[in-house]
């Protein structure tokens, strides 16, 4: 548990979807606007003029571009806006680096977020939390987990239990739409879950399946009802076959 963990009451979040399943989020508090890992600036400008929002910071969970892609085009048209991302000398813009454990407090706004280290999908990977919401890029999915592709099973399965450990009530802000087909995997390893395919159900007709809540994942996603990195590294090696 983080007991430090900021309270963010008056914020509202848009999603802003890119590319084939990429979401970027759009955290909201009256005219001051929060992007959270813009792959492409076009789809933020858009949104960001149809809504008067003015951009204020943009948070950065890892290095792909598809997280990251947008964020010199937005300076341009933003040159205030204030970056905060993981310390990686592949990011040729001006920005703060970020540690687990630091509390972000964003200019000209009440909203404040917790960093915590996540490594797995990349050795840079960090998400945002406050104790409501969680901004978690491409380490949690909706009913599963980011693929490995620098940490090891271990290092993953550590980033996941952090995040298990928030509060069930924490709502889960992903980065791509890849619930159904997650759902699908997840029922050939835990057909017998009750939770699971009620999941499954409910979401057959909906279009955009985020956010999910913690509970939901903590009863559905096999990546978190794992015990230990062993499990989780068999599991994930029988997803990335899937
Ligand atoms: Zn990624």
């Amino acid at each position: 548990m983080h007991p430090t963990l900021p309270k963010n009451n008056n914020i509202n979040i848009l999603p802003i979807k890119a590319f084939e399943d990429n979401y970027i989020w759009l955290v909201q508090e009256n005219l001051n606007g929060i992007i959270i890992d813009p792959g492409d600036a076009e789809p933020v400008l858009k949104k960001l003029k149809a809504t008067k929002i003015d951009l204020k910071a943009i948070l950065i969970t890892h290095k792909h571009h598809d997280h990251m892609g947008g964020v010199e085009e937005l300076i341009k048209n933003y040159p205030n806006v204030q970056i905060y991302g993981p310390e990686n000398i592949e990011f040729r813009f001006k920005y703060q680096i970020v540690k687990e454990g630091d509390v972000i407090s964003i200019q000209d706004t009440n909203v404040k977020f917790y960093v915590i280290e996540t490594p797995g999908h990349t050795l840079d990977h960090i998400v945002y939390v406050d104790r409501d919401h969680l901004f978690c890029g491409d380490t949690l999915f909706a009913c599963g987990c980011g693929r490995l592709f620098e940490g090891t099973y271990d290092e993953m399965f550590k980033s996941l239990s952090k995040i298990s450990s928030l509060t069930p009530n924490t709502k889960v802000y992903c980065a791509h739409e890849y619930t159904k087909e997650n759902i699908q995997f997840a029922l050939t390893i835990d057909a017998e879950n009750y939770q699971l395919n009620e999941r499954s159900k409910k979401l057959k007709d909906v279009e955009i399946t985020i956010p999910s809540l913690l509970q939901e994942e903590l009863e559905t996603n096999p990546f978190l009802r794992v015990r230990t990195s062993e499990e989780f590294k068999l599991i994930r090696k029988r997803k990335d076959e899937f």
